[in-house]
């Protein structure tokens, strides 16, 4: 399968048509940003980790019966994907207090939940991604309240299977986010990535952070900590 025309170029990946048009190339670039753009940079080798982990983690979970948009690796960097229409909401699961949990509700980072919790944003950059509660969603017409139904089962058995495959690699699961999308069909799948860049990812015996918070904050060993996290995934596989 070959890249078309681009479609889209969005911070960490760019998207291109392919003959079939049920299916598009997404390929991993090595920029970074946060604060919603207002930093940017470069993680030398992000993209090839990112890729290569999303489709490892998104590969399990159709093998535990999560529908999700990955087809087939097509080198370092790209993937071939399921074309869907992303539901517009940012799906954030959470195990322990972390980031923007831990400023909005002034508790420390660290904290762990007796039950994870789920959260929605709305996906749009314009406004700052702002938290929305399902209501919401539905006021919006985002997505319909059996979409929203699915999306949330879908999230909490992803928590489910991520928590287990990073405990066994000595990795903590603090939190990720995640989106989805419909098919033509309608059906809802997993899309977009599961990575460093949207997980947070702590060493079970240290602390050490394994994630995009090294770029956020400063911390020094970015390139380093995708290395590793991408290395404690696969000599366990
Ligand atoms: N996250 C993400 N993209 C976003 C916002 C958050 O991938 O636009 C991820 C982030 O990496 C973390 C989780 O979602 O694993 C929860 O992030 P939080 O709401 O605490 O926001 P942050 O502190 O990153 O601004």
């Amino acid at each position: 399968m070959e890249k078309r025309e681009q479609l889209y170029e969005g911070k960490a990946k760019k998207v291109y048509a392919t003959d079939d048009p049920e299916l598009l190339i997404v390929s991993y670039k090595d920029d970074a940003t946060a604060f919603n753009g207002l930093k940017k940079g470069t993680i030398t080798g992000k993209g090839v980790i990112n890729n290569r982990m999303s489709n490892a983690l998104m590969a399990r979970l159709e093998k535990t019966g999560i529908p999700t948009h990955f087809v087939k690796e097509l080198s370092e960097r790209d993937t071939l994907v399921k074309r869907v229409r992303i539901v517009p909401l940012e799906v954030i699961v959470r195990n322990i207090s972390a980031g923007s949990f831990s400023k909005r509700y002034g508790v420390p980072e660290g904290i762990p939940f007796e039950e994870p919790t789920i959260e929605f944003s709305y996906k749009n950059d314009s406004l700052g991604d702002p938290l929305i509660n399902t209501y919401h969603a539905l006021a919006l017409k985002l997505a319909t309240k059996a979409e929203i139904d699915t999306i949330k089962d879908y999230a909490f058995r992803i928590n489910d299977e991520l928590k287990a495959i990073w405990k066994k690699r000595g990795v903590t699961l603090v939190d990720f986010k995640l989106e989805f999308g419909r098919l033509s069909d309608g059906t809802i799948v997993l899309a977009d990535e599961i990575s460093p860049d949207t997980c947070r990812l702590w060493d079970s015996e240290t602390g050490k952070k394994l994630d995009k918070d090294r770029f956020r904050r400063d911390l020094g060993g970015v390139e380093e900590a995708y290395a590793e996290i991408m290395e404690r995934l696969e000599n366990e596989e």
